[in-house]
C-alpha cells in the first residue's frame, strides 16, 4: 500500500494519501490545502481518487475538499457531528485571517462502526468526539496504522478550548478507542511526527495513568 503524508497549509496539517496499487484506487484524509500537491502525488503514483475523508471539520483539515472534489469528483466522508463547524468555516477562516475557502456538500456520513474499502483493505471509523464532536480516527489492522487527526499527537493531546471541545471526552475518547488498540500502531497524528500507542501510553503526559 502507498502511504504518503503532505503536511499543507499554514498549520501543517498531515494531509495522508493512501494508495491501493493493484486497483489503481487512492483515498486522501484531511486535504485542508495545497490540493495542486495532492493531484500531483495521485498523479505520480496513477491513483484514481475513491474517495476523500475528513477527521474534523476544522479549517485546516476540511479547507480543500470543496477543490480536491471538483478536480477528481470522489465523494466527501464526514461524521454529521461536525456539519455545524462546516457550516461556519467563514468565521473559522476569519480567527485564521485567511481567506474562506470554497464548501461543499458532505456525500458521506462517517460513523463510529462504519468502514471504508480501499480495495479489500478496510479503514475503520472510530468515532472519537472530544477535539470536536465529530471528531473520528480511521484504524486500519493490515497496516497497523492509525489515522489520529486532532485527537491524539506525539507527546500531547488535541485542543479543547474551541467551539465543540470536551477536555473530559477527549480522554475517554482516546482511553477507550485509540488506547485498546495494538501497542505498536503507528499513530499518524493530524500535526506533527508519528508516534505509536505504546509510546503514548507511557510518555504522553496528558494521558499517563497516575
Ligand atoms: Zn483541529
Amino acid at each position: 500500500m502507498i502511504h504518503e503524508i503532505i503536511p499543507v497549509g499554514m498549520l501543517q496539517c498531515n494531509c495522508s494519501l493512501f494508495g491501493e496499487e493493484t486497483t489503481g484506487e487512492a483515498l486522501v484524509i484531511d486535504p485542508g490545502d495545497q490540493i495542486d500537491d495532492i493531484l500531483r502525488a495521485l498523479a505520480k503514483h496513477r491513483l484514481r481518487l475513491k474517495a476523500i475523508v475528513i477527521t474534523h471539520a476544522h479549517i485546516d483539515h476540511i479547507g480543500g475538499a470543496a477543490k480536491l472534489k471538483s478536480a477528481t469528483g470522489a465523494p466527501v466522508y464526514m461524521n454529521a457531528q461536525d456539519q455545524d463547524l462546516y457550516d461556519h468555516l467563514g468565521a473559522q477562516a476569519g480567527w485564521l485571517g485567511v481567506p474562506e475557502p470554497e464548501s461543499t456538500e458532505i456525500d458521506a456520513p462517517a460513523d463510529e462502526g462504519g468502514a471504508i474499502l480501499l480495495g479489500e483493505t478496510p479503514f475503520h471509523i472510530l468515532h472519537t468526539p472530544g477535539h470536536t464532536q465529530g471528531s473520528i480516527s480511521l484504524w486500519i489492522p493490515a497496516e497497523n496504522k492509525l489515522i489520529a487527526g486532532d485527537t491524539l499527537f506525539r507527546d500531547s493531546i488535541g485542543r479543547t478550548d474551541l467551539p465543540g471541545g470536551d477536555s473530559r471526552q477527549i480522554l475517554r475518547s482516546i482511553h477507550s478507542k485509540l488506547f485498546t488498540l495494538p501497542e505498536a500502531a503507528v499513530v499518524v497524528p493530524g500535526h506533527g511526527p508519528n508516534t505509536t500507542i505504546g509510546r503514548e501510553k507511557e510518555r504522553n503526559p496528558f494521558l499517563r495513568r497516575i
